[in-house]
This record gives structure tokens, C-alpha cells and sequence, in this order.
């Protein structure tokens, strides 16, 4: 680069911002004199006190005002107003104007008053000129110093500019007011985690026994289970500063910056301890290196590098305590886990039913519930629901009752808000016809197989009132504990995807089936193909034939899909298809023979568009024998 340019930035680009500085000052200067030279007219060095524009109007209104100065284009003025409370004492104040309004002028006009204008005070012509030549000259200049530091310091483009050091993006809080009594549900995690509140507290305890304290807990659940509210629990209880960051926040498009930002909050964490790191999502930093494809991949490691030797890097007591969540504990690096950094693990899970219940009571500590409407019952009905999900349920059923001008909560609010956190938003029903009378033909069929089917999860209503995306919804109550599946439950349930489509097939014809069962065929091949693959359920026997279908490096399912042989990838498109057809077989069997209940039913429902699971049995048991279903009805202990 050429040597006068390296001059030019050095030493014009400061004393050019000396100029800007003494000129803005110079500026400033220039404007408060004008105030005092108009305020001294009347009275000398008194401040002038400030009045709102709304005041000022009032005072227009009044005749109170004698004289009005505008400054800076409309956006101040000072007036001068007579106080009939002090007879008629004049008082100088100031007003921010909304801008140079002509209806301002022109009842200013109206009432007489006498105003005026002071232009924009212009800087003196050399000033201007050097203000006009400063914005280019500080570009250039920029430009110069930027392009010397990344000539002269090859060290890392991120230093270029420094983007991991201003933009701090994890937050602190220094008290999160998170007890443990907020979260509920999660017992064994809980009791996992009192220690580290123990560790935070009161490290001596451990230190002079000669203990080393865990420098990382891995808390891993499904989103929405309370990873979070843990962690901040913990800082709460210990009543330490909690610092966050999520891993997808370390990871960005320049090479360097997680890497910084890792650094950064690590430092900060330092100068604060006690105090617990929460780092959300670890596993979009922590996934195992070397896998995959593409530049991101640089980005990742070196802030997992990063990471690991930050927390290789403090003393083993230093009072700080690293909490990382994720879902998805499979991808880690192994070299997170190993001990001194994450070597603690406390698993997070959906609760159960009585977790669903004590999750409840924290929730509807602010709400109103109906006398006979229970929390055990709203627990009851929602298997699978997260702690999050609990949370939302009882705010849609709230925000419901309000809409229907209710004062208390009732059963039917939370069954709505159920379908509603489940399915999405409900539609206006269809109008009478052909598309109503197959959609009801193919909810009919699902339900029919769930009811017949023994292994099949009993149906909790039927409707063809359309929501979210489906046009009608046969609602099933699955049992709390599904730990484990069977193979005749699997079974059953691919039975009961294909009974809406085996019913178009038999009332409508072949050549009328619909796209409607599009998704119930995507999740027929998805089910069987796992059980061919996964879960060793067909006659290839019990082996395993891939590895995890949602695996995330695109680079590592490439290299794992050769391990499978073309013969072989055929035999298990040759099963699922086996599969599929003797369900679909079964399925077509039960639905023509069951043609009248059928009929029947479909009537009934495309008369009162919901069929309660109650009343399908009933109406069904009057054309055959139901199968007597195995339920696990779980007994509730009150958790408190
Ligand atoms: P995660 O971090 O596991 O995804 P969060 O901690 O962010 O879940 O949970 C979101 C919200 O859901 C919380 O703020 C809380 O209102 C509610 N919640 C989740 N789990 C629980 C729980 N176990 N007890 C009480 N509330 C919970
Ligand atoms: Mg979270
Ligand atoms: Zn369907």
C-alpha cells in the first residue's frame, strides 16, 4: 500500500475528528448563547422552565400567550406567557414543538400573537467546508486502517474487525427470581440438581475434604420439559448471577466470532463468580467434530475448541458452574463428556401423570377454575404434554374463557384449548355434500378400525369440523404409559392410518380415492419401514439396517448409507411393502364388513359434525362385538 495513504490515515483521521469534536462543541455553544441572549431580555439567568405542547395550546387558547421564538426549524421554541395567578407576571418557558405545523401559525395568527422564525444557525463557511469534507475523508481513513490491520495481522479475520468483541450477545441476570418450587414435575432432576446449588453455595463443604467440583451438568429432555427454568432455579436458589447464551448464537457466519463470543462470556463470568453459565443448545456447537460437509463446520469447532479450553482452563473451584441443555445428547462430542467438563448428565423427561398434576398446581396458581372442573382431570387428558405445553394449555383455556365472557375456567375451555395446542386452529364446518360425505366416510374408517382392532388406542371423538390443516380429525386417547410399543400395537396402528383410505375405497370406488389420505400413507410407510429397519420386526429378523433416520450430518448418513447393500435395501423395500399390504388387506376386510355400521354412523356424524368415543361404541356394539381394550389406568399419588 502506498505510503502517503498510511499517513493520511494516521494523522488526518484524528485530527480531523478533533476538528468534528471542537466543532460540535463549538456548535453547541453557539446555540445555548442564543437561549440566554433572548432570556436575559426579561429575566436575567432565571431558567427557563419547560411546559408541554399541550399546555402550550391551552395557553394559546387562553390569550396567555404574548410571544412566541421558533428555533431549529420548527422543533423548539421559547414563549412568553403572562401568569393571571401572579398578576400577570410575564414567565419565559420553553416548548418541543411537533414540527412547523401551519395550523400552529395560523392561530398564532388568529390570536395576534407575535412570533418568529430563527433559521438553523449556519456553521462558519471553513467549518462547513471541512464538516463536508470530514464523512469521505473518515471513510477513506476507515478503510485504510481496516485493510493495514488485516495486511499486517494475519492472526484471523475475525480480529479484522473485532465482531466477536462488541456485539456481547449472551445475557446475565443478576437475580433470576426462579425458585425450585416453580418447577414441578421433575423430581429426580431436581434432587440431581439441589447439590449444585450446595456446590454454589457453600463450596468450602466440599474443598476441605479435598473434593473437586463439577465444572459442567448436561441437562438433556425434549424441548419444553423445564431445561431452562431448571438451570435458572439453580442460580436463583443459590442467589448467583445467571450468564446465558444459546449454542446457536455462538455459531455464525465469520470464522472466529463463537470462538470470541466464547471468550468473552467466560471472562465476564470470571469477574462475576459465583455464578452459573447456561449455555441453551449445546448441540449446535458441541455436535462431534469431523463430521459433515462444508465451511460452518470450521466455524463449529473452533468454538467447541474454544469451549473446552475455556473449561479446561479455570481452576476447578472457582465458584463457576457451566449448565448446558440439549435434546440431543447422541450428536455430543465425546469430548465434552468427559470428566472436568460435562461429566455430570441429569435427564429432563416429559412428565408423568402425577408430574403433569404438580405442573398444573404451579400454573394455575393465578387462574380461576371452575369448582368441579379438576386438575387431575385436565392431567388425565393430556398425556405427552410438556411442562411448556401445561403452561400454554391453561393460558389458551384462560384466554378462551374471556372470549366467551366467562369468569371461571371450565372443562370445556381446556378440552378446546387441548384440541387446539394439539391440532391448531378449528374451521368453519363444511357445507352438506359430496367432499363432507367422503371426509366423513374417512374419519368413520379410521375410527371403526381403532374401535375393532384390539391393540388399537380407543377413539375419543370423531369430527368433521375442519382445524389447522385436516379437513376432519378422528381423536384417539393414547395410554400414559407408552414406554413400550408392540408389534401388534404397531400393527394396529398402521390398521387404523389406513382405515380413512380404506373406506374411500369400498363406499367410493378405486378410481374416487382421494389426496386426503396423503398423510395417512406418509406415516404408514414411515411406521413400517421402521419396523423393518429399527426396530428388527419383520422376517430379515432383528437387525438393525440403519442407523438413525434423523441424523443431522449430511456428511455422516452419506457415508453410512453404503453400508448397506443394494440386495439388502431391496429386501427391505420388499417387507415394508409386505407389511403394508396385508395391514391394508385387514383393513379393507374389517371396513366391508362393517358397511352398514358404517352407513349408520356416517349419517349420525354429518348430522352432529362431533361423535363423542361414548356414542361411536354405542351405536357400533349394535352391529357387532367390540373388542374389550387393555388399559393402564395410572393412579395418581397427590405429589404434595
Ligand atoms: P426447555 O428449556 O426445556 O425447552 P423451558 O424451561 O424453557 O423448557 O420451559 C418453558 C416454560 O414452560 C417455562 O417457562 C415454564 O413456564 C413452563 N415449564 C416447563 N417445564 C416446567 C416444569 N417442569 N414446571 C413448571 N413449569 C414448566
Ligand atoms: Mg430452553
Ligand atoms: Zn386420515
Amino acid at each position: 500500500m502506498d505510503k502517503k495513504w498510511k499517513v493520511l490515515a494516521l494523522w488526518v483521521l484524528p485530527i480531523a475528528i478533533v476538528v468534528l469534536i471542537s466543532w460540535q462543541i463549538l456548535g453547541s455553544a453557539s446555540n445555548t448563547r442564543v437561549n440566554q441572549a433572548t432570556t436575559s431580555s426579561v429575566s436575567r439567568n432565571a431558567p427557563i422552565s419547560k411546559i408541554s405542547y399541550g399546555r402550550f395550546l391551552d395557553y394559546v387558547k387562553a390569550g396567555r400567550v404574548t410571544s412566541v421564538d421558533i428555533y431549529e426549524g420548527g422543533r423548539n421554541a421559547v414563549i412568553e406567557a403572562v401568569d393571571p395567578e401572579f398578576d400577570n407576571r410575564v414567565q419565559r418557558l420553553r416548548v418541543d414543538l411537533p414540527g412547523l405545523a401551519p395550523e400552529l401559525i395560523s392561530s398564532l395568527k388568529d390570536e395576534s400573537i407575535s412570533f418568529d422564525i430563527h433559521p438553523p444557525k449556519k456553521a462558519p463557511a471553513g467549518i462547513g467546508i471541512l464538516g463536508n469534507l470530514l464523512f469521505p475523508l473518515i471513510l477513506i481513513g476507515g478503510l485504510i486502517l481496516l485493510s493495514r490491520r488485516s495486511n499486517s495481522m494475519p492472526g484471523g479475520p475475525g480480529q479484522a474487525m473485532q465482531f466477536g468483541k462488541t456485539k456481547a450477545r449472551f445475557a446475565m441476570e443478576a437475580e433470576t427470581g426462579v425458585k425450585f418450587d416453580d418447577v414441578a414435575g421433575v423430581n429426580e432432576a431436581k434432587q440431581d440438581l439441589e447439590e449444585v446449588v450446595t456446590f454454589l453455595k457453600q463450596p468450602e463443604r466440599f474443598t476441605s475434604v479435598g473434593a473437586q467440583i463439577p465444572r459442567g451438568v448436561l441437562l438433556v429432555g425434549p424441548p419444553g420439559t423445564g431445561k431452562t427454568l431448571l438451570a435458572k432455579a439453580i442460580a436463583g436458589e443459590a442467589g448467583v448471577p445467571f450468564f446465558s447464551l444459546s449454542g446457536s448464537e455462538f455459531v455464525e457466519m465469520f470464522v472466529g466470532v463463537g470462538a470470541s463470543r466464547v471468550r468473552d462470556l467466560f471472562k465476564r463470568a470470571k469477574e462475576n463468580s459465583p455464578c452459573l453459565i447456561f449455555i441453551d443448545e449445546i448441540d449446535a456447537v458441541g455436535r462431534q467434530r469431523g463430521a459433515g460437509i462444508g465451511g460452518g463446520n470450521d466455524e463449529r469447532e473452533q468454538t467447541l475448541n474454544q469451549l473446552l479450553t475455556e473449561m479446561d482452563g479455570f481452576e476447578g473451584n472457582s465458584g463457576i458452574i457451566i449448565i448446558a441443555a440439549t435434546n440431543r445428547p447422541d450428536v455430543l462430542d465425546s469430548a465434552l463428556m468427559r470428566p472436568g467438563r460435562f461429566d455430570r448428565q441429569v435427564t429432563v423427561d416429559a412428565p408423568d401423570i402425577s408430574g403433569r398434576l404438580s405442573i398444573l398446581k404451579v400454573h394455575s396458581r393465578n387462574k380461576k377454575l371452575e369448582e368441579d372442573l379438576t386438575l387431575e382431570s385436565i392431567a388425565r387428558r393430556t398425556p405427552g404434554f410438556t411442562g411448556a405445553d401445561l403452561a400454554n394449555l391453561l393460558n389458551e383455556a384462560a384466554i378462551l374463557t374471556a372470549r366467551r365472557r366467562k369468569n371461571y375456567i371450565g372443562l370445556s375451555e381446556i378440552d378446546d384449548a387441548v384440541d387446539r395446542i394439539i391440532a391448531g386452529m378449528e374451521g368453519q364446518p363444511l357445507v352438506d355434500g359430496r367432499s363432507k360425505r367422503l371426509i366423513a366416510y374417512h374419519e368413520v374408517g379410521h375410527a371403526l378400525i381403532g374401535t375393532l382392532v384390539k391393540d388399537h388406542d380407543p377413539v375419543q371423538k370423531v369430527t368433521v369440523i375442519p382445524r389447522g390443516q385436516a379437513k376432519g380429525l378422528t381423536w384417539f386417547s393414547p395410554d400414559d404409559d407408552q414406554m413400550l410399543i408392540s408389534r401388534a400395537q404397531l400393527k394396529a396402528r398402521i390398521m387404523g392410518a389406513l382405515g380413512g383410505r380404506a373406506a374411500e375405497d369400498i363406499v367410493f370406488g378405486r378410481e374416487e380415492v382421494t389426496t386426503g389420505a396423503g398423510g395417512d400413507v406418509q406415516q404408514v410407510a414411515s411406521m413400517a419401514r421402521q419396523m423393518v429397519t429399527k426396530f428388527g420386526m419383520s422376517s430379515l429378523g432383528p437387525v438393525s439396517l440403519e442407523g438413525d433416520s434423523q441424523e443431522v450430518f449430511v456428511g455422516r448418513s452419506l457415508m453410512n448409507t453404503s453400508d448397506i447393500s443394494d440386495e439388502i435395501s431391496k429386501q427391505i423395500d420388499e417387507q415394508v411393502r409386505k407389511i403394508v399390504k396385508q395391514c391394508y388387506e385387514e383393513t379393507l376386510e374389517l371396513v366391508s364388513k362393517n358397511r352398514s355400521a358404517m352407513d349408520k354412523l356416517v349419517e349420525i356424524l354429518i348430522e352432529k359434525e362431533t361423535i363423542d368415543g361414548d356414542e361411536f361404541c354405542n351405536v357400533l356394539s349394535k352391529f357387532t362385538s367390540i373388542p374389550e381394550k387393555d388399559r393402564f389406568i395410572p393412579v395418581l399419588q397427590d405429589p404434595t
